[in-house]
């Protein structure tokens, strides 16, 4: 399986948040063998689109296709057939899509991969975005504390058959008590010790992640700005072991 989790690196996903695929491809090539894949989302797909995404995949890192699909049940479904050829081993859509939406992203997940021989990705939702404060909730229409409908929505999206949630590193603790153990938790917000900030607010260290229970780690600039990314990466998997 591409995407067991053996050594303490595979838990590290990088984005390559970049509309430049000689960049995407050139970093992916170097970073063989010192993470577990890399993240290409809408930035970097709707300016190369699936070929650029087949040229990064070409490196021979699993891919995580960060799409957050939302849209009517067919669609998704459809969106789904389309993205599983491209064989990511991790696929996005929005919880708040709702049940059906989720449950016609599963089934076409699955049907695609059969089709096309290719393991079915695993399947992500998004639950609360974390660039969302309650005021914006209660503008959006939701009167609830964020991690009340945080929790709310994982529930939902397990129920409906996604194989976990992205999430943010305060959420990990809460999530896993009501979605249990298997329930794949992949997190963003992670700043090494060592890296600036950046505009990333409330971030974690990537060794708090992993104690608080997180399965995959998603680190973007830390690596991919460092002067010698797979150094950086290198002391990552270090912390984390
Ligand atoms: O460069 P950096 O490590 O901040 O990149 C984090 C990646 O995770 C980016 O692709 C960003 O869009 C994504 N992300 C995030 N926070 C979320 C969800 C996704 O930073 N809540």
């Amino acid at each position: 399986m591409p995407h067991a989790i053996t050594r303490p690196a595979d838990r590290i996903l990088v984005a390559l948040d970049t509309t430049d695929p000689d960049f995407a491809v050139s970093l992916a090539r170097g970073l063989v063998g010192h993470v577990g894949g890399v993240k290409l989302g809408k930035e970097f797909f709707t300016a190369c689109g699936p070929d650029g995404v087949r040229r990064v995949a070409g490196a021979g890192l699993p891919i995580f296709l960060d799409l957050k699909f939302h849209d009517i049940p067919n669609t998704v479904a459809g969106a789904m057939k389309a993205a599983v050829p491209l064989a990511p081993f991790m696929i996005n859509v929005h919880a708040s899509g709702g049940r059906a939406m989720m449950e016609a992203a599963h089934a076409a997940a699955a049907e695609a991969a059969k089709a096309k021989g290719v393991t079915r990705p695993l399947l992500l939702a998004v639950t609360v975005l974390t660039s969302l404060s309650e005021e914006d909730l209660i503008e959006i229409g939701i009167d609830a504390e964020t991690k009340e409908q945080v929790v709310r929505l994982a529930r939902l999206a397990k129920e409906s058959g996604m194989d976990g949630v992205v999430c943010s590193a305060h959420e990990i603790k809460v999530i896993r008590s009501v979605c249990g153990p298997d329930f794949t938790l992949v997190v963003p917000g992670i700043r090494p010790g060592w890296s600036v900030k950046g505009d990333q607010k409330r971030v974690v260290t990537p060794r708090d992640a992993l104690s608080l229970g997180a399965d995959y780690l998603v680190i973007g600039r830390p690596i991919t700005q460092a002067p010698d990314p797979v150094e950086a990466c290198k002391r990552i998997a270090a912390e984390l072991g």
